[in-house]
C-alpha cells in the first residue's frame, strides 16, 4: 500500500504532464476500476481539460475544467502510467525478454518517455495496455493507463460537491503537510485516544491522514518515543518531537520519491526513499544510526514495527 510521499510523488509527476490536456476517450475491462455512469463520462469528462491534480491522503483528484474530477484510490497494487506517445517508440521488440529484468535494471534503458507511479512492477516501464490494465484515458496528446493487478482500486467521476463528501474524504484526519496541520491541530487529534499506544494511533487515518507502517516506525524514532507507549504517558517535549518528525519524514520521503530519475521516479523512488531513506524500517538487528545498538523488530498492535531498544525507550506515567 502506498503512503503519503508515495500517493504526493505520483502526484507531483501528473502534475508535469497533465493539466491543460483534453479527454478524447476513457475505456475500461473491470466495471468496479471506474465507477461512473456512461452520461456522465460523455457529457462531463470527454471533451473537457485536465486543470490541477491534488492530493487528500492517499488518494488522488485530477480537476477538469468544469469543476468535475477524477477520484483516484490506488489501494494495494495501483499505478498511474503516462505515456506521451505509447507504443510508437523503439525498442519494444524484446518486451519478452526484459520483463524478465527487475524494474530498476530496465530503468536505465527504459524507451518510454512520460511519467509512472504506484505499485513497482514491469507494467510502469513496458509496453502498455498489459493484462494489469484496467481504465485507458486518451487525450490530445498521450494516454493515462491505470494498472491494477489486484483490482481494489478505483476512479470515480463526480462533481466537485459530492469529491469531499466522499465516505473516505469525510472520515479522514488533517493533512500534516498543509499549512493547517498546527501543533495544536496535531495535538488535539492525537489525544482523543489517550489510552491507546502511539503507533496505532498515528496509523489511524481518521486522526492524521497519510501515514502507514513505514512513516510511523520513523517518525517515532526521530522523536524518541518507544512505540508501545500510551498516548497519555507521552510528554509534551516528545509530543512536540513527534509534530516536528512526522513532517520531517515525510519530507524526506517526497524529496527523495522526486529527485530520482526523470523518467520513473516511483520505480527507483519507492525502493529507494522507502529502504535507502529509511533509519529503522526494515534494519532489524542492524546498528541505530544514533547509538549504534541494534534495531529490534516487535509487533505493535499487530503490525511488524522497527525500533531501537536504548534510544526509543517507554514512556512511564505521568505524575
Ligand atoms: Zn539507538
Amino acid at each position: 500500500m502506498p503512503e503519503l510521499p508515495e500517493v504526493e510523488t505520483i502526484r507531483i509527476g501528473l502534475a508535469k504532464y497533465l493539466p491543460g490536456k483534453l479527454v478524447k476517450s476513457i475505456s475500461c475491462d473491470w466495471p468496479k476500476s471506474l465507477q461512473a455512469n456512461k452520461a456522465d463520462i460523455k457529457k462531463n469528462l470527454i471533451g473537457r481539460k485536465i486543470k490541477s491534480i491534488d492530493r487528500r491522503g492517499k488518494v488522488l483528484i485530477i480537476w477538469l475544467d468544469n469543476n468535475w474530477a477524477m477520484v483516484i484510490h490506488l489501494k494495494m497494487t495501483g499505478q498511474l502510467v503516462y505515456r506521451p506517445k505509447p507504443s510508437s517508440r523503439p525498442g519494444l521488440k524484446d518486451s519478452k525478454a526484459s520483463s524478465q529484468k527487475s524494474p530498476s535494471a530496465l530503468l536505465r534503458t527504459n524507451p518510454f518517455q512520460g511519467f509512472g507511479g504506484g505499485h513497482p512492477t514491469n507494467s510502469l516501464i513496458s509496453k502498455l495496455p498489459d493484462r494489469s490494465t484496467r481504465v485507458i484515458i486518451v487525450f490530445d496528446k498521450g494516454s493515462l493507463y491505470f494498472n491494477d493487478q489486484r483490482k481494489f482500486g478505483w476512479i470515480k467521476l463526480l462533481p466537485k460537491d459530492k469529491v469531499y463528501q466522499l465516505d473516505f474524504f469525510r472520515k479522514l484526519g488533517p493533512e500534516p503537510l498543509s499549512k493547517d496541520f498546527s501543533y495544536e491541530v496535531f495535538k488535539q487529534s492525537i489525544l482523543k485516544r489517550p489510552n491507546s499506544m502511539i503507533k496505532p494511533v498515528i496509523m489511524d487515518q481518521s486522526i492524521i491522514a497519510g501515514i502507514g507502517n513505514i512513516y510511523a516506525d520513523e517518525s517515532l524514532f526521530l522523536a524518541k518515543i518507544h512505540p508501545s507507549s500510551r498516548v497519555k504517558d507521552i510528554s509534551t517535549q516528545k509530543f512536540k518531537a513527534l509534530y516536528n518528525s512526522i513532517k520531517k519524514s515525510l519530507k524526506i520521503a517526497i524529496k527523495h520519491g522526486g529527485s530520482t530519475d526523470r523518467n520513473y521516479v516511483n520505480v527507483k523512488g519507492q525502493k529507494g526513499s522507502y529502504l535507502e531513506y529509511a533509519q529503522v524500517f526494515r534494519k532489524e538487528n542492524q546498528p541505530c544510526p544514533v547509538c549504534a545498538g541494534l534495531i529490534k523488530k516487535i509487533r505493535v498492535a499487530s503490525r511488524g514495527t522497527y525500533f531501537c531498544p536504548k534510544c526509543q525507550k517507554l514512556a512511564r506515567k505521568k505524575k
